[in-house]
């Protein structure tokens, strides 16, 4: 009987030290540029599918993005848990003086290059490498070999998605998690976030996009319940960022009119955030020029300030220039983002940018949840990008790496608060073995 009892107790505590893969499935939506006052509850009443994923799930006031608000700094926020001076991945242009590379927006082969994307391990090359199957449709990165790692499937991102894309990429990963094939999908929409910077956040146009995705969340929620998913399958939309009005006819800084560019070695990016690097012996020259200078602020790398957590970036320039919100940093007039509309020429004013300051109201964020795991019609407090990987990690039952994200500001969406780790389950081999020693 004791040898029965010794053996009970080793079989216990083998499954105890061996966390499982008990979990369920879990679909995550990163929708650009949704900013939080695009659900208020006003606006709710407009939209019945956001409306019934409220009533049924859990919502947060708002998500504050990292800075800069930007979308691939955000992206790895997202996935990583950690903020942009960790995770490395600090704009949506950078330069590598010591390889001369640059990161431009994904768009360049470059971009693709590891020097990027291997400063942090994000979620999906987790649970990838712990042999869960990851289904990611136009997520930015999913096509990137990183720390040696690709995702189960990934649907590349060429251009925007259209509505039909979107639709057909969640349709898709139902039937995925439906025969078994995924276990974790996500699907990135982009098109909220394109009518934003061309309309204006407030535009018609950018509402169409978001009564788009009304839509396809009211057939999703239709879909689930078809598949027989429900009491299966958790699902978490969050955005990366807000986005608010600019105005080219009279908030432009043209910087040709206070500093010879010749004097810069390079300059990353335009808008509310301008990264650059002086040649040698001009520093002090172009930072107290630009100390002089209207609406935005010109900051050395270490006086950058550190509720930012972004000085520390290993690609952070030693001039790092920020727009007082609404205002728009350029090297001349003829430099700025023109985009292609009907006209078919480069020629469009854009209306609505992002990367600001971003405790400003106008770069908050999203974060919607629903599922067997989560609360219903709850009401959360604010949460921030660092944030959600935790609750990603919670929901998909893995070990989250270090991170910069607060447990306490997410547990109280959770039905089950008290699991701050992935659950520890017993295996049913385990019962079998226990159930033959009890009763042998
Ligand atoms: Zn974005």
């Amino acid at each position: 009987m004791a040898a029965k009892f010794w053996a009970l107790l080793l079989v216990l505590g083998l499954s105890l030290a061996q966390p499982t893969s008990a979990h369920r499935k879990l679909l995550v939506f990163l929708l650009d540029g949704f900013r939080s006052d695009y659900i208020s509850d006003e606006v709710l009443e407009s939209l019945s599918g956001f409306k019934d994923i409220v009533s049924r799930g859990v919502k947060v006031d708002y998500l504050t993005p990292d800075f800069p608000s930007l979308s691939y700094p955000n992206y790895y926020t997202l996935m990583t848990g950690r903020h942009c001076e960790v995770h490395q991945m600090t704009g949506n242009y950078m330069w590598d003086p010591s390889t001369n590379k640059s990161f431009d927006i994904g768009v360049n082969r470059d971009s693709l290059m590891s020097l990027w994307w291997n400063g942090s391990e994000p979620l999906w090359v987790t649970l990838t490498k712990a042999k869960r199957k990851v289904y990611m449709y136009y997520w930015p990165g999913c096509e990137v070999e990183i720390l040696g790692v690709r995702p189960t499937y990934c649907l590349e991102y060429k251009n925007v998605p259209t509505d039909i894309n979107f639709a057909n990429a969640v349709s898709d990963a139902l039937d995925s998690f439906k025969s078994g094939r995924a276990d974790l999908a996500a699907i990135y929409h982009e098109r909220i976030d394109v009518e934003g910077h061309h309309y204006g956040p407030s535009s018609p146009q950018r509402k169409d996009a978001l009564q788009a995705v009304d839509t396809v969340l009211k057939y999703m929620t239709k879909w689930i319940q078809e598949r027989e998913l429900q009491d299966d399958l958790n699902v978490m939309i969050f955005s990366d960022h807000g986005m608010t009005d600019i105005f080219w006819m009279d908030k432009v800084i043209e910087l040709n009119k206070y500093i010879n560019m010749n004097d810069l070695l390079q300059v990353k990016d335009r808008g509310p955030v301008v990264s650059l690097w002086p040649v040698p012996g001009k520093h002090s020259e172009i930072y107290n020029t630009l100390r002089t200078v209207g609406h935005m602020t010109v900051y050395e790398k270490e006086a950058i300030p550190s509720r930012f957590y972004y000085k520390k970036g290993k690609f952070v320039s030693p001039l790092t220039l920020v727009a007082d919100e609404g205002w728009f940093i350029a090297e001349n007039r003829e430099m700025l983002p023109f985009w292609m509309n009907s006209t078919g020429k480069r020629e469009g004013w854009q209306h609505g940018w992002h990367g600001y300051d971003n405790e400003l109201m106008d770069m908050r964020g999203i974060f919607l949840a629903f599922g067997p795991d989560f609360k219903s019609n709850f009401r959360a407090a604010p949460i921030r990008s660092v944030d959600v990987y935790n609750i990603m990690c919670n929901v998909a039952g893995i070990t989250p790496l270090p991170n910069n994200g607060s447990w306490s500001r997410v547990m109280c969406m959770l039905k089950n608060q008290d699991s701050s780790a992935p659950s520890v389950q017993l295996h049913s081999w385990t019962l079998v073995l226990i159930l033959l020693f009890l009763f042998a």
